[in-house]
C-alpha cells in the first residue's frame, strides 16, 4: 500500500494509542534481567499494578504474554479438572472464557445473557443459592465486555455472592476496563483480576497481568490443573525480590513504568472522569446520528467502547472497511454473533476531545458514504458540544 500520510486514527478499542513518552521509554538497549540493579525497575512495576487494581493484600503477577494468558493463569492455579464454575456469557471475550474454561476441563454453567446485557447479580445470587453443597469453586465475570460495549457491575456481584453466603472465588476479567473505568479490588473482594497491556495501560500488547487475592492464593495447593509457563509458584519464588521465572519482556517493562507514570501525573481520578467525558461524547454523536448502541439500556454503557448497530440493510463491515480506506480510520470490526451488524468505537487509552471528534468525523463519513441517512455534520456537533460543557479536569503537561 502508498505511503498515508498523517497519522493513522486508531480507534480499535485496544491495542491503543501510545503517549510518546511511553513510546520513547521502550527504545532501550537490552541488559541483565538477573543483574543486582535489575529489581530497581521491577519492584516499582508491582507496586504500581497494585495501586491500579486498587488493592493493598492482593499480590500482582506480571507475564510476557496478552490478556488470554491472564485467564488461563487464573483458572489453572485456582482450580483442579471437573471443579464447577459460574460464567455469565453475553459477547465474545466471555465466551472465549468460557470457552477456555471447558477445554481446560472445567464444569461450566453457563448463564446465557442477551448480547447488549451483561452479568446479572440477582442471577448469579440464585445460582449460588441453589448450590447447596458449595460446589461452585468460582464465579467468572467480564467486567467490560468489549465486544458489545457492555460493562457489569462486580461490586454488585461480590455482594450478591456474599448475600447468598457462598464461599465461591469471584474472577473477573478486566482487560478493557483496568486502567480506564473503576476497579476495586480490594472493595468488591475480587479474587483474580485479569487484564493486559494494550488497553487502559497505553503499552502494546505483551503483558498479562493477574491480581490475585490471599484467599486465592490459599487455594493453590488444591489447583491440580496442569500449568508450567504460567505456575503461580515459579513467580513467587522470583517476584519478590524482583526477578522472573524466565527472561522478561524489558522494553514493555520500562514501558510500563513509563505509563505508570503517566497515570499518576494525570491522577487517577482525572483519568476515569476523562474516560467518561469521552465515552458521553461519543453516545452524544450516537444518539444525533439516530442510531443506537449494542448495549441494551444505559445501566450496561461502558466508557471504554461503543458498540454501535448499523441501521437495517447496512452491513457494518463496510462502514469500517470506508473509515480505514477512505479516512485513515480504524474502527473495531463487530465480532461472532455481531459480525456485520455492529462497529465499534475504542475510546479509552491515550486521548482527548480533539482525537476523538476527528474518529467521530469520519465515523459519519464513512456512514453517509455507505448511505445512512444521517445528517452530516450531526455527531460531530453534538459530541462537541458535550465536551463544551463538560471539561475535562486540565491534566499536567507530560
Ligand atoms: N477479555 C477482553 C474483555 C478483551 O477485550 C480481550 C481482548 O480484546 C481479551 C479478554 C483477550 O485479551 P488478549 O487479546 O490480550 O489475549
Amino acid at each position: 500500500m502508498a505511503r498515508r500520510p498523517g497519522r493513522n486514527f486508531l480507534f480499535v478499542p485496544g491495542p491503543t494509542n501510545l503517549p510518546d513518552r511511553v513510546l520513547r521509554s521502550m527504545a532501550v538497549s537490552m541488559e541483565d534481567h538477573r543483574s543486582p540493579a535489575f529489581p530497581q525497575l521491577t519492584l516499582p512495576l508491582f507496586e504500581g499494578m497494585k495501586k491500579v487494581f486498587k488493592t493493598k493484600d492482593g499480590t500482582v503477577f506480571i507475564f510476557p504474554s496478552s490478556g488470554t494468558g491472564g485467564w488461563e493463569a487464573a483458572l489453572t492455579n485456582t482450580l483442579a479438572p471437573g471443579d464447577k464454575v459460574l460464567t455469565a456469557r453475553f459477547g465474545q471475550f466471555s465466551h472465549l472464557w468460557t470457552d477456555m474454561a471447558q477445554r481446560l476441563g472445567l464444569d461450566v454453567e453457563i448463564q446465557e445473557e442477551e448480547w447488549g446485557t451483561g452479568a446479572h447479580e440477582e442471577k448469579i445470587e440464585e445460582a449460588l443459592r441453589a448450590d447447596k453443597a458449595h460446589e461452585i469453586k468460582a464465579v467468572m465475570v467480564v467486567h467490560n465486555e468489549t465486544a458489545t460495549g457492555v460493562t457489569s457491575n462486580i461490586g454488585a456481584i461480590r455482594k450478591a455472592i456474599d448475600a447468598a453466603g457462598h464461599p465461591a472465588l469471584l474472577f473477573v476479567d478486566s482487560v478493557s476496563g483496568l486502567g480506564s473505568i473503576d476497579f476495586r479490588f480490594d472493595e468488591w473482594g475480587v479474587d483474580c483480576a485479569v487484564s493486559g497491556s494494550q488497553k487502559g495501560l497505553m503499552l502494546p500488547a505483551g503483558l498479562g497481568f493477574v491480581c490475585v487475592s490471599p484467599k486465592a492464593l490459599n487455594v493453590r495447593k488444591n489447583a491440580k490443573l496442569n500449568k508450567v509457563y504460567f505456575d503461580f509458584d515459579d513467580h513467587l519464588k522470583q517476584n519478590p525480590a524482583g526477578y522472573f521465572p524466565y527472561t522478561p519482556a524489558l522494553p514493555l517493562l520500562y514501558g510500563l513504568k513509563e505509563a505508570l507514570a503517566c497515570l499518576e501525573d494525570e491522577g487517577f481520578d482525572n483519568v476515569l472522569r476523562r474516560h467518561h467525558v469521552l465515552a458521553e461524547g461519543t453516545r452524544a454523536a450516537v444518539k444525533a446520528w439516530g442510531l443506537k448502541l449494542c448495549a441494551k439500556s444505559p445501566r450496561w454503557h461502558s466508557d471504554t467502547v461503543s458498540a454501535i448497530l448499523a441501521p437495517e440493510g447496512v452491513d457494518a463491515a463496510k462502514i469500517i472497511s470506508t473509515a480505514y480506506n477512505r479516512y485513515n480510520l480504524a474502527l473495531g470490526a463487530g465480532l461472532s454473533k455481531v459480525a456485520g451488524k455492529v462497529f465499534r468505537i475504542g475510546h479509552l487509552g491515550d486521548l482527548n476531545e480533539l482525537m476523538l471528534l476527528g474518529a467521530i468525523a469520519g465515523t459519519e463519513m464513512a456512514l453517509l458514504d455507505n448511505g445512512v441517512k444521517i445528517e452530516a455534520g450531526s455527531g460531530v456537533a453534538a459530541a462537541a458540544q458535550y465536551f463544551r460543557q463538560n471539561p475535562i479536569e486540565a491534566q499536567a503537561a507530560t
